[in-house]
């Protein structure tokens, strides 16, 4: 049997998560944000609707009252999510803190400790041990991240080395910011992103996919599902 997965985070990476989770939330959290925010900044908050505006997101909404005496102003889901993000930075907490905000946004649990150098921060029980892929493809075919991303210096080093100039082919080459990228999946015959990525196969008479360069796929694809919640929020059924 394999152990519990555990990883320990100081405090400053634990919050980085926790603000990176909020900023790329959907609205369906919309309860689970305004506790957190009460949590952080004290007074009270109501969900509600903006009843107007056509874009949904636009329509989630929260009212929020500092105390009793003072006005309730109304955020919309976007404004809302940036002054939870910012609240969470400004905030000093200490790590049982960090740690019961941390399993409530991440779905996971998590505790105050230190780790072996004697640091304090938060351990968190990660559950990966319990992911098992089962080639359901859903990564590789509906989110669209598995086409339109970019890939890792390492991983044009190791193509190189490896002599995989297949694969280099359907790499673009973009300066952005002074910055190079390396724009995956891009067509070697029409210079165009594509719509599939070209090294996904369907298994002969199963509903099963699989990676033609597993071994050697992009860092980006070795990663997913970064943790139990992007699997769970994003449709992968190795949970
Ligand atoms: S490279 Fe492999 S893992 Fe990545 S999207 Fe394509 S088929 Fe999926
Ligand atoms: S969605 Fe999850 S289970 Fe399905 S292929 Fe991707 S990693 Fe595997």
């Amino acid at each position: 049997m394999t152990g519990r997965h555990k990883k320990f985070l100081n405090p400053e990476e634990a919050v980085t998560e926790i603000v990176k989770d909020l900023s790329s939330s959907e609205p369906d959290q919309v309860k689970l944000f305004a506790d957190v925010y009460v949590f952080l900044t004290g007074g009270k908050t109501w969900p509600g609707r903006h009843k107007e505006s056509s874009d949904f997101t636009e329509q989630i909404s929260i009212w929020y009252q500092t105390d009793r005496n003072q006005k309730k102003v109304f955020y919309n889901w976007h404004r809302f999510r940036e002054l939870l993000a910012g609240a969470f930075l400004k905030a000093k907490l200490g790590t049982t803190d960090i740690a019961k905000i941390y399993s409530r946004v991440m779905w996971v649990n998590s505790y105050s400790g230190t780790n072996e150098r004697g640091e304090d921060g938060i351990w968190v029980e990660t559950e990966m041990e319990k992911f098992k892929c089962v080639q359901c493809g859903n990564c590789c075919l509906n989110l669209n991240d598995a086409i339109c991303t970019t890939a890792d210096r390492e991983d044009l080093i190791r193509w190189e080395k490896e002599g995989r100039w297949d694969i280099l082919d359907w790499v673009s080459f973009l300066l952005e910011d002074d910055r190079t990228l390396a724009d995956l999946w891009i067509s070697p015959r029409t210079g165009e992103e594509v719509t599939r990525c070209p090294w996904l196969r369907k298994l002969p008479k199963k509903d099963k996919y699989k990676c033609r360069i597993h071994n050697t796929k992009p860092a980006h694809c070795k990663k997913y599902p970064k943790s139990k919640k992007h699997a769970l929020t994003t449709g992968c059924k190795g949970f």
